[in-house]
């Protein structure tokens, strides 16, 4: 079972808050403890270990209940996504060149499993029916040449070897002019593997880099050597700029710290695995997949994902409810205010809405300004004032004291109480419009 040693450590998490009712600062200290001892044997690097844990505990505690969800699943759900952060989130597709071939420059120790990537990858490739062509760049062994031959032979792709009298960087430039002359799609070129970093391997990358102005370059490495693999994969980029890693050997009882550790260390993403040596064993790598095979719990991850979508529907229809009645208040305001910043930054929330994507930095920065703005007023407000506005609408003696509590000016409070009445109005009108059912369409 893949990363069967972490998944076993972080069980032993969850079944300390078995009986719990909340998530607490208390109760959170020992399974946080499983969850560092997991991760560090797992050999997850320890600078990334410390900001995992630290982040989930953060929001461990800040979690609000959610009704017939237990604190342990809770706490598997957060994990959950912040191994997928930690993996980079997203899936990193490979990029294609927009003209001519897709040059994909392949970098790697030897024995991580290069040779057999580059036969996969035009395999991959040409399951996606595109037309594939290997380089054979290795010009020290001549037995690595030999093996790129057979393995191009077995996938059916050709391979362009000149022997090892020619510089690698001349053989890639000539195999590039072949492969455009037979109009191929993806070219990819294998270099030489070294025991150990060198000098001489980094300049000869170098230079064949330069010599292709490859699409990718992705650096091959070996999910057995766990957090060693992200430090490769961030001397590598330093050294000669890579677009990505393919992590080998999933299947092997590899630990599980480098799939977890790369993205982090090194900021590059991982976009491929190969769990196997047939040439069918190499697939993109999903993060969110990832870490559901990690945590083997995808009946609890999607039961808690449902429970917040029904806690979120409810606070929505609670909403709504103040809205008709027009009891938006304050707390309301810094519920939603809150809502924003739990969803990320405003640039991304703004990013997320359609035919918003033109709106500039300052803005954004302004944007961002004005909420801790507003939260910080609200913040100087009694209970009262937040549940009645009425009260900071009729007294200039209240609102003289909430700008100096916050450090805002009186007109920046009364702009945010007026603000907090239109919204009222404004809030009040739709809904009207939307029990009726129709909208206008708004003017400019
Ligand atoms: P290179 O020196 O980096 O070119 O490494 P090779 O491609 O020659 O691979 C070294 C060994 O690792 C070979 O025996 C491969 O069959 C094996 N290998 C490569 N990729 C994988 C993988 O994903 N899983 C497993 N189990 N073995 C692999």
């Amino acid at each position: 079972e893949m990363f069967g040693q972490l998944t076993s450590g972080l069980e032993t998490a969850w079944n300390k808050l078995k009986g719990e009712e909340v998530l607490s600062k208390e109760n959170i200290v020992e399974p946080m403890r499983d969850i560092r001892r997991a991760l560090l044997e797992a050999d997850v690097s320890l600078p990334v270990v410390r900001r995992f844990v630290q982040s989930v505990s953060d929001q461990a505690v800040g979690v609000g209940v959610i009704r017939g969800v237990r604190p342990d699943q809770q706490l598997v759900k957060i994990v959950h996504d912040e191994l997928v952060q930690l993996m980079g989130g997203e899936v990193s597709e490979l990029v294609f060149a927009k003209s001519g071939p897709t040059v994909i420059l392949l970098a790697g120790l030897q024995g991580v499993g290069k040779t057999t990537v580059c036969a996969k990858l035009a395999n991959y490739f040409k399951k996606q029916g595109k037309s594939c062509m290997l380089v054979a760049g290795d010009v020290y062994r001549p037995a690595a040449i030999d093996q790129l031959s057979i393995l191009g032979k077995q996938v059916d792709v050709p391979v362009y070897t000149a022997g090892t009298d020619v510089k690698p960087s001349d053989i890639a430039k000539q195999g590039l002019e072949e492969a455009k002359k037979k109009k191929i799609d993806v070219v990819i070129v294998d270099t030489a593997g070294r025991l150990q970093i060198d000098k001489t391997m980094m300049d000869e990358l170098k230079e064949v880099k330069r010599a292709l102005n490859p699409t990718e370059v992705l650096l091959v490495v070996d999910a057995m050597t766990g957090q060693e693999a992200a430090a490769l994969v961030t001397t590598f980029n330093l050294e000669i700029g890579i677009t990505g890693a393919i992590l080998t050997k999933l299947d092997g009882d590899s630990r599980g710290g480098a799939a977890l550790s790369v993205k982090e260390v090194s900021g590059k993403p991982i976009k491929l695995v190969g769990r196997g040596e047939r040439m069918e064993d190499l697939e993109p790598f999903y993060p969110d997949r990832m870490a559901g095979r990690i945590l083997g719990m995808g009946d609890v991850l999607s039961f808690v994902e449902k429970a917040q979508e029904v806690m979120r529907k409810e606070d929505a229809e609670e909403l709504q409810k103040k809205i008709m009645s027009a009891k938006f208040d304050f707390n309301d305001f810094l519920k939603q205010t809150r809502t924003v910043a739990k969803m990320g930054s405003v640039s991304r929330v703004i990013g997320m809405i359609p035919g918003m994507g033109k709106v500039t930095p300052s803005q954004i920065r302004d944007a961002e300004k004005n909420l801790q703005n507003m939260e910080a007023m609200i913040e100087a407000m009694t209970p009262e004032e937040r549940e009645k506005p009425e009260l900071l609408a009729e007294s200039p003696v209240r609102r003289k004291r909430v700008a100096l509590d916050s450090g805002k000016t009186e007109q920046q409070v009364s702009q945010l109480v007026a603000q907090l009445f239109q919204m009222r109005v404004r809030m009040k009108n739709l809904m009207g419009v939307m029990e009726s059912g129709s909208l206008p369409t708004l003017s400019n």
